[in-house]
């Protein structure tokens, strides 16, 4: 199964896909994951998109489906992909279309996840992750154990908080959101492909969610 996890910054996208990635063999293929990637390591790309990322803006079309193509053509992928954070424009969505059409893939559903704009700035202000295993924290929702000390991989010291996850940063990130990304609602709709579930409950109520969405498109 190919699906899309498609919603605002902090919607939880990420959280989702991880657990699909652990309980049904599915690839994820977070584009943002990529470009911080290309970023640390200092590629020609990352250090291009280095500065539009920390503002929050959207690189080009041109890149994210050139690193899309790429994983496609590459990652082996039986119990299928989970786009994450791509398609974020239009042109992305139909290029997507064209690139699963050339590997004899198609997209079986885009689920939508909800949460208003208040929680989503609680969220993301919040949140940070390990850097050795990439376990996901918050101050408020999700502290670890021991204030500096991973509960799941158990190292020290290794917290890190993403350049984008602050309030200017995410003013920018939600508008473009809510211009470039939101016309993909009613796109997918259109296909007959949507299907809504609320990200604003527990992780594993909005995944249970999702799994039902997921039943009801397979
Ligand atoms: P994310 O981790 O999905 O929140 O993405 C972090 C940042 O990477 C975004 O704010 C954009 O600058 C960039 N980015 C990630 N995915 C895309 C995409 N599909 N199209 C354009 N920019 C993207």
């Amino acid at each position: 199964m190919n699906i899309i996890l498609i919603g605002p910054p902090g919607a939880g996208k990420g959280t989702q896909a991880a657990r699909l990635v652990e309980e049904r063999n599915m690839v994820q293929l977070s584009t943002g994951d990529m470009l911080r990637a290309a970023k640390s390591s200092g590629t020609e790309m990352g250090k291009m998109v280095a500065g539009v990322m920390e503002r929050g803006e959207l690189v080009t079309d041109e890149i994210v489906i050139g690193l899309i193509e790429e994983q496609l053509t590459t990652a082996d992928a039986d119990g299928g992909f989970i786009f994450d954070g791509f398609p974020r424009t239009l042109a992305q969505a139909d290029a997507l279309a064209v690139s699963l059409d050339k590997v004899g893939q198609k997209l079986d559903t885009v689920v939508q996840m909800t949460v208003d704009d208040e929680a989503l700035v609680k969220r993301i202000t919040g949140r940070f992750t390990c850097g050795n295993c990439g376990e996901g924290y918050h101050d408020e929702f999700k502290a670890p154990a021991k204030a500096d000390t991973c509960d799941k991989c158990g190292e020290t010291g290794t917290f890190k908080r993403r350049a984008d996850d602050n309030e200017d940063a995410l003013k920018t990130r939600l508008m473009a959101y809510y211009k470039e990304t939101s016309p993909l609602i009613g796109y997918y709709y259109a296909k007959g492909m949507l299907q809504q579930v609320d990200g604003l409950g527990s992780i594993g109520g909005v995944a249970d969610d999702i799994a039902a969405a997921l039943k009801k498109a397979g």
